[in-house]
C-alpha cells in the first residue's frame, strides 16, 4: 500500500486559511488518498521546512504571506510566469526531489472572472487598482484578454510604473491615484487589488457614479466577502465579482500541478466556503 500524498500551506503567521478546506474536499472528491496540512513556518525556518517536506515526500505546498517572494532562492526551478511575477504561490516537489515554483494567482483571477460573468466590455480598457503582488497577477491575466489596454493606478505611483515596465508588454497605462475616478468612468472592468475594503482597513474610495451600466466591478479582497466597493457597485446596478472564486481557481490550478486533475468548484465546496462567511 502506498503512503498518502502530503501537501500543505505555509505562511507566518498562519491564522486563517481556507486552503485546507478546498484541497481536502477535492482529495476526497477525486479519490486522492492524501492530507493537506496547515503549516506555520517562520521566515528563519523556511529552508529547513522545505527540506523536511522534500525528505518526507510531500507532493508540494502552497505559499502565503510573507514567503511568496523570499522562497525563490530555495527553489531548483521557477516557472516563467512566476519568474515574471517575482512571486511563487505553489511549489511542486517531483519524484526526484526537484523543487519547482509556480504562480497560479493570475490564472485564478481570470478564471473566476470568466466563470462569474459571461462577458464584460472588452472594447474598453480595464482598470487595476493597486500595484502589489495581486496587481501583477491581475495585469498578467488581463493582458492575455483582447482589451485595448490595461490601466493601473496605485497610491505609490512608482510601484505602478514598475509593474507596467516589468509585465506590461507596452499595453499598460499608469494612471495617477488622484485620477482613478475618471479612469473608472471609462473602464469596462474595475479590479481592486489593494488591501482597501479588507477587514481592518478603510473602504476603497473610487467614484462609480459615472461607470458605464455594463461595467463589471471585481474585488479580490474576500474578507469580507461583500466589500463596501461591491455593495456600492451592486446598489448602482453594476455587475460584481467577489474574490472567493479567485482563491478557489488558483487552488484548482495548484491541484492540477500536483495531481494532474483539474477539480471543479462544485456546489458542496461553494456551500462549505460560503458557510465560513455567514
Ligand atoms: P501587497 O503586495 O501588500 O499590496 C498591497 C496594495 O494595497 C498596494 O498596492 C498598496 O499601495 C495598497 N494599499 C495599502 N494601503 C493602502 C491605502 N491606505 N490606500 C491606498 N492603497 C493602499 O498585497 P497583495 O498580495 O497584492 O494583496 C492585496 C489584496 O489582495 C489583499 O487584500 C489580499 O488578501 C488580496 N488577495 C486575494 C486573493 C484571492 O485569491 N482572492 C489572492 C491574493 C491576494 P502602496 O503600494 O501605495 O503601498
Amino acid at each position: 500500500m502506498s503512503n498518502p500524498h502530503k501537501a500543505a500551506v505555509i505562511g507566518w503567521p498562519l491564522t486563517h486559511t481556507l486552503s485546507p478546506v478546498i484541497h481536502s474536499h477535492w482529495m476526497a472528491t477525486h479519490g486522492v488518498d492524501g492530507v493537506y496540512e496547515k503549516m506555520p513556518v517562520a521566515p528563519d525556518d523556511l529552508g529547513s521546512a522545505i527540506n523536511k517536506m522534500k525528505m518526507e515526500g510531500y507532493v508540494g505546498f502552497n505559499i502565503t504571506v510573507p514567503h511568496k517572494e523570499m522562497i525563490i532562492p530555495h527553489l531548483d526551478k521557477v516557472a516563467p510566469l512566476a519568474r515574471l511575477m517575482g512571486a511563487v504561490n505553489t511549489v511542486k516537489i517531483d519524484e526526484n526531489g526537484v523543487i519547482t515554483g509556480f504562480n497560479t494567482d493570475g490564472i485564478g483571477l481570470v478564471a473566476n472572472l470568466q466563470k462569474s460573468v459571461a462577458s464584460w466590455p472588452k472594447d474598453k480598457p480595464a482598470l487595476v487598482l493597486g500595484a502589489g503582488g495581486a496587481a501583477r497577477a491581475a495585469a498578467l491575466g488581463l493582458l492575455n484578454e483582447d482589451l485595448p489596454f490595461v490601466m493601473i493606478s496605485n497610491r505609490t505611483r512608482e510601484k505602478a510604473e514598475t509593474v507596467a515596465a516589468e509585465v506590461g508588454r507596452g499595453r499598460m497605462v499608469v494612471i495617477d491615484w488622484n485620477s482613478r475616478h475618471e479612469a473608472a468612468a471609462s473602464s469596462g472592468l474595475i479590479v481592486n487589488t489593494t488591501v482597501l475594503g479588507m477587514h481592518g482597513n478603510p473602504a476603497l474610495d473610487v467614484d462609480l457614479s459615472r461607470a458605464g451600466k455594463d461595467t463589471v466591478v471585481y474585488d479580490i479582497v474576500y474578507q469580507p466577502l461583500i466589500t463596501p466597493l461591491l455593495n456600492e457597485a451592486a446598489e448602482r446596478g453594476l455587475r460584481t465579482v467577489t474574490g472567493l472564486g479567485m482563491l478557489v481557481y488558483q487552488a484548482a490550478a495548484a491541484f492540477k500541478i500536483w495531481f494532474d486533475i483539474m477539480p471543479e468548484y462544485d456546489d458542496v465546496l461553494k456551500e462549505r466556503l460560503e458557510a465560513v462567511f455567514r
